[in-house]
């Protein structure tokens, strides 16, 4: 953490530490509001006090409860015309709202005019509830408002009690030797993570976080977790000291201060931030989490399909060389592989910001190999890096140097600045005729390409932004370092967070747009890699792009950390070519990409006949027996965190099909021949089919008693090899 991040979060946490009771609880002349909301796994109580509201407690049904010292800080004033105005929030008993799937404390201030909804909602009657802060300007003019978090709690806890915390990381371009991070919540810890998509672009800033975070009293196996559903700026901060646990989510305050601009009768809202209790530890919380996920913030319409996650085959292997023939090519070998979705990736188009076919690479267009994909019963995407402007000067370009189009630049770009072959300066889709601009060309490359997958790629979203005449806050002048990052220019001031606030909602909102227009196309998340990896793209997209480095090992890490919290079937791996002398490799090069969404980024023309016979067989095999595991299946991480030395596996287990698969993976230690992974989520006393799909062992019965508590025993003599052992209940 930098010396600011570390500095700002001393500050807020240590208000919320050191700063005692804001409100007590008692019933005054006002008289509270109190309501509460409860799911199969979260119970919340609330209280509306006169000046604040309050979550009051926590539970997971059955555990200790955590008890909230802290009403919601509510912002405290609004700036109109550069005049700080203070606020006096006073609860509107008659607007607010106590249902059993809402609750929602209306606050207005009569001067400032203005009005606050703090609002919480159970989409499901288990896992988490979502809760969300709204302000709307009611004044006739413009106002200013400085960080409202979306949540920010004092849980009181003993001094004794043993917590635990955990996150993951992004798998961002490399996923980390780290990547999921259990560490001992002790007296005295403070810590921040935060989240945009930019990953980790300074390199002395700790790694990037998917913005979730869980805390476990230990020894209960219980505990809650939150997260946000937002791709901007966002950060979760906890910290602990004496009888409190605090703790802040929502937007990134850093860098300080935070303003965004309101406009007469404009609102605005916090990130959502969702919160559950669990009972069975982190793969307990997982297993709820994942299908809420699928659930609340999924596509309905992908979910349905039967062949959800798809296999795919991706061009990249052969880099930006792709061509009309090509294409074609790798089509009919997918056709034959039994893939289902052929994806161009960079290298199709004139230029960057020039989203048209490349005349010299395909002079018969895009839609003839789309329709030579439907042909051959294929889906066909392509890979677009839509929000970025270049210097072609073609008609229909995205030229920087456009008059028309300059402004939405972040800040001028220098005469001599070049994009580089796919990748240019990122335009700032907050503002309107950007917006409008990106939603018209994506609407125009979905349909004349005849697209049923469009990816994006490069950075979306703006970092930062010169400009004072956009809608989000100008940046300060004191406080503004502009730099350049692979080819493209990016600004560091105070307005960043609002920057990404603006920039994000524009990108959901046209997304939304074309899901309503094209129903059945997919999304696939990618930003220079898994740097977007949040619920809030979650909510808009079906499926990520988990990290940038294609080797089995990166593969397996970012898979491992990743479906902490996401459900595996929007978890794409990209299979790249590795060296694989024995068909044993083969088949962990390809399994380390198959937990989740499989892409083979292989000119798979370059196999030899046996490796494309084996590939053959291993996608039947994830069509028709993992695939349907990776859907609907139960998650637990068997094994420590991958190394690409020792043993890992993970397993899966559908309590109501009775039926579940373990991958395992033996490393490069030649000295471990053997390995044993104690399983869960089985009956002790039930009886269990194992059968090991490359008959490393005979097949065999054993009962769930010994695979929880021995484990299962698998032998692989091979370094970099792999099984896959089904398991079927015998007992009902
Ligand atoms: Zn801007």
């Amino acid at each position: 953490m930098d010396a600011l991040s570390a500095k700002r979060l001393m500050t807020s946490l240590g208000r919320l530490l050191v700063g005692g009771l804001v409100v007590l609880t008692s019933a005054s002349a006002w008289g509270q509001v109190s309501a509460r909301l409860e799911t199969a796994d979260t119970e919340l109580v609330f209280e509306a006090n006169a000046s604040s509201p309050r979550l009051m407690s926590l539970e997971a049904p059955g555990q200790p409860k955590w008890t909230n010292r802290s009403s919601e800080g509510l912002i405290p004033f609004v700036d109109i015309s550069g005049r700080q105005t203070p606020i006096s929030w006073e609860l509107d008993r008659k607007a607010s709202e106590t249902g059993t799937k809402r609750v929602a404390f209306v606050y207005e201030s009569a001067h400032p005019h203005l009005r606050l909804i703090w609002e919480w909602r159970a989409p499901q009657n288990y896992g988490p509830i979502e809760h969300q802060i709204r302000i709307e300007n009611l004044e006739p003019q413009e106002v200013s408002i400085p960080m409202q978090d979306s949540l920010a709690f004092r849980w009181q806890v003993s001094s004794a009690e043993p917590l635990e915390h955990l996150f993951v990381e992004k798998g961002a371009d490399t996923p980390s030797a780290i990547g999921t991070h259990e560490v001992a919540l002790g007296e005295g810890y403070r810590w921040s993570g935060s989240s945009s998509t930019y990953g980790n672009i300074h390199p002395e800033r700790p790694r990037e976080i998917i913005p979730w975070s869980l805390v476990e009293r230990m020894g209960t196996n219980s505990g809650w977790y939150l997260g946000i559903e937002f791709s901007g700026r966002t950060r979760i901060a906890l910290g602990r000291a004496g009888d409190a646990l605090a703790g802040e989510a929502g937007l990134d305050p850093d860098p300080a201060p935070f303003r965004s601009r309101l406009l007469a009768g404009d609102s605005f809202e916090s990130p959502t931030v969702f919160l559950g209790g669990f009972r069975d530890g982190a793969d307990g919380a997982g297993n709820v989490l994942r299908r809420w996920v699928r659930a609340v913030l999924g596509n309905p319409l992908t979910w349905k399909e039967p062949n959800y996650p798809l296999v795919v085959n991706n061009s990249w292997g052969g880099g930006m060389d792709v061509n009309d023939e090509i294409a074609r090519r790798m089509i009919r070998d997918s056709a034959d592989l039994g893939v289902d979705m052929f994806h161009i990736d960079a290298g199709w188009f004139r230029g960057v910001g020039d989203w048209y076919p490349n005349p010299q690479k395909f002079p018969h267009g895009l839609a003839v190999i789309a329709e030579d994909a439907h042909r051959h019963g294929l889906r066909f995407g392509i890979w677009v890096d839509w929000t970025q402007a270049g210097l072609s000067t073609e008609p229909g370009a995205l030229n920087a140097r456009d008059p028309r189009v300059r402004d939405w630049m972040v800040t001028d770009i220098p005469a001599d600045w070049q994009p580089e072959p796919f990748k240019g300066q990122t335009i700032d889709l907050g503002v309107p005729a950007a917006k409008q601009w990106a939603e018209r060309e994506v609407e125009r490359i979905v349909t004349d390409y005849h697209l049923d997958m469009l990816e994006h790629d490069g950075y979306l979203v703006a970092h930062g932004c010169d400009r004072s005449d956009h809608p989000h806050a100008a940046p300060d002048p004191l406080n503004k370092c502009v730099y350049k990052t692979w080819g493209s220019y990016f600004v560091d001031s105070s307005n960043s967070t609002d920057v990404s606030y603006h920039a994000v909602r524009a990108y959901y909102d046209i997304y939304s747009k074309l899901r309503r227009k094209h129903p059945g196309l997919l999304f696939e998340i990618c930003n220079d890699g898994g740097r977007m990896v949040d619920f809030g793209s979650a909510a808009h997209g079906d499926y990520f792009s988990i990290t940038d480095t294609y080797d089995p090992l990166s593969n397996r890490r970012a898979f491992y950390d990743t479906s902490h919290v996401l459900p595996p079937a929007m978890l794409e791996s990209y299979v790249e070519k590795w060296p694989t002398p024995r068909r044993e490799n083969f088949r962990y090069m390809l399994r380390s990409g198959m937990m989740g969404w499989l892409t083979i980024m292989v000119d798979t023309n370059s196999w030899s006949p046996e490796q494309h016979a084996e590939a053959k067989s291993e996608l039947a095999l994830y069509k028709k027996e993992l695939r349907p595991l990776i859907r609907d299946a139960d998650l637990y991480h068997i094994s420590a965190r991958p190394d690409g030395v020792h043993w890992d596996a993970v397993e899966y287990w559908d309590a109501d099909r009775g039926k579940g698969v373990v991958f395992a993976f033996h490393g490069t230690n030649p000295e471990e021949e053997t390995h044993s992974f104690r399983l869960r989520g089985f009956e002790r006393s039930h009886r269990y089919r194992l059968i090991f799909h490359d008959h490393s062992a005979p097949d065999r019965i054993a009962s769930g008693e010994e695979l929880m508590a021995n484990g299962l025993k698998v032998d692989l003599p091979f370094t970099n090899s792999s099984e896959l052992i089904f398991v079927e209940r015998l007992d009902q």
